[in-house]
């Protein structure tokens, strides 16, 4: 930083930025976005398409590989040598196809998480992209927003901010705007606040001093930009599986080289290629990357879904989850609030109107009256406008809120009541607050007119607002004793229509009253009013509520709200038990262990804070449940990271809270939980069908051969073929699986256990199985054709065609794990399947009748007759297996695990 903003006063800091307290204009920003440039921190420079391709070469099967080939063109086999060099390459091909798909999807979720700020634009509020901001904007900040630019800050309430990314310190520090010390080291400059860094408490604004690389962050951030890997614990699994099998099948090659060549003295070119083709065959060399292949598609069907993987093992988890715990406001419910009712004194005045337009009726006992003519509602109204963050702007298609929905409702009923606004916020001037904390549920202003009166203003929760007054507004405007039961009874009658209640207060203060404490506004409150608003709840948030439950999938609601209200919701959103709600009150009343045995067959926690969060899910994990859980807030945070699967808001969550989480929700909806869960579940069956698929086929490839040089037989196919069959079949069939569909019955089945590891019991049978039948069909086909006097070239061209044969029926075996493969939907397939099974057939076709490749792979053409018993083969093999699962099926009395 050239200059010292931070020792300076904040107004020289605005004059030396050509800017003001209410902002830039928004073409002035436009202007300096042009000449400053995007805030974006420079990107980590790309290694060159060649280099990248290049390095898929590096891998031990590449070498062994690339080794066989110049022996093989020493040998003078350059036919091998150039089919060999073709594997290889079809490998790299794979891996970098693999490598361009992974890089996409974690591209696309990078620019998906791209953090907002509000800033002060021709003297409004706004929401912008925090890419766009230059400096001399005055961007505010809140608890939980990371700071999106380097700022001199201007004005704080109880502001901290957490520096530990740029001092290494984690323990918040205060903030301040006094200047300080021109040679004070970065953790000390107080009246700055540093982009990249956590607010972790209070409000305040600031005004941007330097963006992107400028920023103190963007000087050292060659240090962050390491790029992450998409990877999960199993595939990484399967990946270390793999290399071992690689080195175990090495090992079994090299023996049976020796054991071919000294004991049988064979031709050492023979048994050579005959090792190849074996190592070939036997090694998984494309799993990993069709592994990851299948994250891809996963992460990107996810965000697709509008649910934004931040960590990606949680595509996994995701998939087991068995609870989850979600918000009420915004995320059950639609976040589009009202004012459907106020109560003032003894009357119940009923609202109508339509979305944040600030009109509409207002009702008294049925009869329509009018906002100006009521006193008290006129006092609520104004307390509703003045005590409030929000701003309601008309746009083209109606009205909209910047800020927080429940205030713009608010803003839209003091409208209702026939007063402005913007007239009352200037007529009132803000001289300080107390932000809205979910801990302490309310928010408090203190406002001065020109007259040299003051007023503290607070709206909150209705319980805690009652516990802070003293007194009530009477209907001549005068002050009487507080009638509590009244209020509850009132306020319990408003939430159990599933309106959200809200309470008024106010309190005279001095005029030259300008700072805001606890003090101020505990205890000696004057009780204005209630308001009810609506919040329906989401269409589909009720129909996710109803798959979650059919998939197994418990449902729990924990609300800040008011009992009756969360009760009211629940039970329009079809919670299984809507009928018992615990506070947290109740909750904090219970221990560990009574907690762990209530939260069971709870579904609805109200009144309860972040800090509830935690428990409720340290309690749910204790019966080793997988749970999800929502939170916003930066208070959450730490539910969010103790939970299986945090998952934050993408529209009003915090950065505190996305930062802490696992997902993000782009559209805040339950909805997309549910869709994330059927997609976690679709990948984890995909990596499922993608082993169950490579691990039997190249088994059943490397039987054959080992079968055949051990007893010393001829091979039945020769390496080259098999050469053929990898090069072919690697990057078509296998593949295919990692795009396949969500399986029909994917959420009706309980959640897979947690640890429930990949290769299981039933898939290493499967393995068995089925090489034992491709090891049969190949021989099978081969003793026939020899049988029958065919010669060599054109019996092995058989069984090399009865292998690929079998491969395919298999792949549409693999594509149904649960349930019978033979069903209408399972031979339609899908489009990728079906171009997979046609090119690997189209490419049969060309080895068996094309002259060139016949010479080539020394094949035969197959006389039609005996072609079509070679389909045959593959049919009777998917009718053994198909038998066999539905003897499982029946036995497992109809759904397999
Ligand atoms: P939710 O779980 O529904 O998001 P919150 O924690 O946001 O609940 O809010 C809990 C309660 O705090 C609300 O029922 C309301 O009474 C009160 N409240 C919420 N937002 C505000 C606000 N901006 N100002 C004052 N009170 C609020
Ligand atoms: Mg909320």
């Amino acid at each position: 930083m050239a200059e010292a903003y931070h020792a300076k006063p904040a107004d020289d800091v605005l004059a030396a930025l050509e800017t003001s307290a209410s902002g830039l204009s928004q073409e002035e920003a436009e202007a300096r976005l042009r000449a400053h440039g995007p805030n974006r921190l420079p990107e980590a420079k790309k290694r060159h398409v060649v280099l990248r391709f290049l390095a898929h070469f590096h891998n031990v099967l590449i070498y062994v590989l690339l080794a066989s080939a110049v022996i093989t063109a020493a040998m003078e086999h350059f036919v091998d040598t150039g089919v060999i060099l073709a594997v290889v390459i079809a490998n790299a091909i794979i891996g970098f196809i693999q490598e361009g798909r992974a890089e996409k999807a974690m591209e696309s979720l990078r620019s998906m998480l791209a953090p907002k700020a509000a800033v002060l634009r021709d003297g409004t509020r706004r929401s912008v992209d925090g890419q766009d901001l230059v400096p001399g904007d005055i961007v505010l900040l809140e608890a939980g927003d990371k700071v999106p630019a380097d700022m001199r800050l201007l004005r704080v309430h109880g502001l901290q901010v957490q520096e530990a990314i740029l001092t290494g310190e984690s323990v918040p520090v205060e903030k301040a705007t006094a200047p300080g010390a021109e040679d004070a080291p970065l953790g000390d400059r107080s009246a700055m606040a540093f982009s990249g860094t956590l607010v972790t408490a209070g409000i305040g604004r600031g005004v941007v001093v330097a963006t992107g690389a400028k920023s103190e962050i963007g000087r050292i951030s060659s240090l962050l930009s390491e790029v992450e890997v998409l990877t999960t614990p199993l595939v990484r699994q399967m990946d270390v599986f793999a290399k071992w099998l690689t080195v175990l099948i090495l090992i079994v090659a090299a023996v049976l080289l020796l054991f071919g060549y000294f004991v049988e003295h064979h031709e050492f070119a023979d048994m050579f290629m005959a090792v190849v083709g074996l190592s070939v065959a036997a090694i998984p060399e494309g799993l990993p990357a069709v592994l990851t292949i299948t994250l891809a598609v996963g992460v990107q069907a996810m965000a697709r879904r509008n649910a934004i993987v931040r960590r990606l093992p949680a595509i996994e988890t995701l998939g087991s989850v068995s609870v989850i715990c979600s918000d009420k406001t915004g995320t059950l419910t639609r976040n589009e609030m009202m004012v459907a009712s106020v109560a003032v004194d003894r009357d119940l005045f009923v609202l109508e109107g339509e979305g944040y337009a600030p009109e509409g009726a207002i009702r008294l006992n049925d009869r329509v009256i009018e906002g100006r003519d009521h006193a008290l509602l006129q006092e609520l109204a104004r307390a509703a406008a003045l005590c409030n963050d929000a701003e309601l702007h008309l746009k083209e298609d109606g009205w909209i809120v910047e800020g927080d929905p429940m205030e713009g409702a608010l803003l839209a009923l003091s409208g209702k009541v026939g007063l402005d606004p913007r007239a009352e916020a200037d007529a009132w001037a803000r001289t300080d607050a107390i932000p809205f904390d979910a801990k302490h549920r309310f928010m408090a202003t203190l406002n001065h007119d020109h007259e040299r009166r003051a007023f503290a203003f607070v709206k909150g929760a209705p319980e805690r607002i009652l516990a802070m007054c003293a007194e009530q507004r009477a209907a001549d405007g005068g002050t009487q004793a507080l009638d509590d039961d009244h209020w509850y009874e009132t306020a319990e009658a408003i939430a159990a229509r599933g309106q959200r209640v809200l309470a008024f207060a106010v309190r005279p203060v001095e005029a030259d009253h300008t700072v805001l404490d606890f003090s101020d506004v505990e205890g000696s409150l004057i009780l204005v009013g209630l308001v009810g608003l609506i919040d329906p709840p989401r269409p589909e948030a009720i129909a996710a509520v109803a798959e979650c439950r059919e998939a197994g999938i418990r449902v729990k609601m924990i609300t800040g709200d008011h009992a009756g209200t969360a009760a009211a919701i629940g039970r329009q959103i079809g919670l299984e038990n809507p009928d018992k709600v615990l506070t947290g009150a109740d909750l904090d009343a219970l221990d560990e262990t009574d907690l762990a045995a209530a939260v069971l067959d709870t579904d609805i926690f109200a009144r309860t804070s972040p800090e509830h969060k935690l428990r409720l899910v340290m309690a749910l994990q204790s019966h080793g449940l997988t749970v999800a859980m929502t939170g916003d807030g930066v208070n959450d945070a730490p539910a969010l990271k103790r939970a299986d699967a945090g998952i934050a808001m993408g529209r009003k969550g915090s950065e505190a809270a996305k930062e802490a989480a696992e997902l993000v929700l782009a559209d805040d909806n339950f909805a997309s939980i549910a869709a994330a869960v059927r997609e976690g579940r679709t990948v984890y069956d995909n990596i499922k069908k993608v082993i169950s698929w490579t691990l039997p086929t190249n088994a059943g490839e490397a039987m054959t051969i080992i079968v055949a040089l051990l007893f010393g037989m001829t091979l039945p196919i020769t390496p080259i073929q098999i050469l053929w069959i990898n090069l072919v079949t690697a990057v078509t069939l296998g593949l295919a699986l990692a795009f396949e569909p969500t399986e029909e019955n994917t959420m009706r089945r309980p959640p897979r256990p947690r640890h429930e590891p990949i290769l299981t019991a039933h898939l290493a049978w499967q393995i068995v199985l089925v090489s034992g039948l491709f090891f049969g069909g190949v021989f099978g086909v081969y003793a026939y054709a020899t049988d029958r006097g065919y010669p060599l070239d054109l019996a092995r061209t058989m069984a090399m065609n009865t292998l690929v044969v079998m491969e395919i029926f298999y792949l549409f075996f693999v594509r149904s794990l649960y349930g019978p493969s033979l069903t209408w939907a399972g031979l339609r397939g899908t489009p990728m399947i079906w171009t997979m099974a046609i090119s690997v057939t189209l490419a049969q076709f060309a080895i068996t009748y094309v002259p060139l490749m016949q010479r080539i792979f020394g094949t035969a053409p197959v006389p039609l007759a005996d072609g079509l018993l070679i389909v045959g083969v593959g049919v009777v093999l998917f009718a053994i297996i198909e038998v066999e699962k539905k003897l499982r099926l029946v036995a497992a009395g109809g759904t397999l695990r």
